[in-house]
């Protein structure tokens, strides 16, 4: 579901950067191979994770979701110099397609692709992260959010994706599973007085917080 006319929506990307070669193949290649490519970021959300990025010039991104990789690579492109990006997804079934795309990218060398449980593998990383993307699935966002608040710095973001679930959180009659996790995971957000929070719009929701 779109939040805006389609009409508008066009306007916004036909005037926003376009793709560059690799990410418009993968997001093809994605759409044509793998399952469920309606997760894959896209040429939008994609150019919005990669401005935002490079507006904070994070020395170490963790992404919990990989998917094919395509969000990965568009917040990998705001990383200094020396900087880092760790992705995990417990699909190792996209492996091989995902590395495929990765090493083609002038930055390969700067991201780290892990398979495994994002659950178990948080835990073990010793890393203070700039920034976090939690995409991964929807029941455990507060969790993947409570693992990684003590590994962001002071002044770090935490980004959440599909927060608004197709507009079903703000609809008190839907109360499917993950409607009611990510309610509460936005209530939970909205309550924690560590965080400056705001929730936008774009796409299917995405929450932006910053930690004081
Ligand atoms: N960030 C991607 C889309 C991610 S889709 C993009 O924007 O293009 C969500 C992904 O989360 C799926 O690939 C799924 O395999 C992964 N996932 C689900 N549960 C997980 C877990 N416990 N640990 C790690 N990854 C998980
Ligand atoms: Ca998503």
């Amino acid at each position: 579901m779109e939040f805006i006319s389609e009409e508008i929506d066009k306007y916004c990307e036909a005037h926003t950067t376009e793709e560059n070669e690799l990410l418009k193949q993968l997001n093809r290649a994605t759409h044509v191979n793998v399952l469920s490519a309606r997760m894959l970021s896209g040429h939008f959300q994609g150019r919005f994770l990669s401005m935002l990025s490079q507006m904070i010039r994070p020395q170490n991104i963790l992404e919990i979701g990989t998917y094919t990789g395509y969000s990965a690579l568009c917040l990998a492109e705001g990383l200094s110099d020396d900087g880092r990006l760790i992705t995990i997804d417990i699909n190792e079934e996209l492996e091989n397609f995902v590395r495929k795309y990765l090493s083609q990218s002038d930055i390969s060398h700067k991201i780290d692709y892990r398979i495994g449980n994002a659950l178990e593998i948080i835990p073990t990383l010793d890393i203070t992260f700039d920034l976090v993307f939690i995409d991964a699935d929807k029941m455990n966002y507060a969790n993947y959010y409570d693992l990684v608040f003590d590994k962001v710095r002071s002044g770090g973001y935490i980004l959440s994706d599909n927060v608004l679930w197709s507009g079903k959180v703000a609809d008190s009659t839907k109360k499917d599973k993950d409607t009611l996790n990510l309610r509460a995971y936005n209530q939970k957000l909205h309550d924690d007085s560590r965080v400056e929070n705001i929730l936008l719009p774009i796409r299917d929701g995405l929450s932006i917080i910053r930690k004081k």
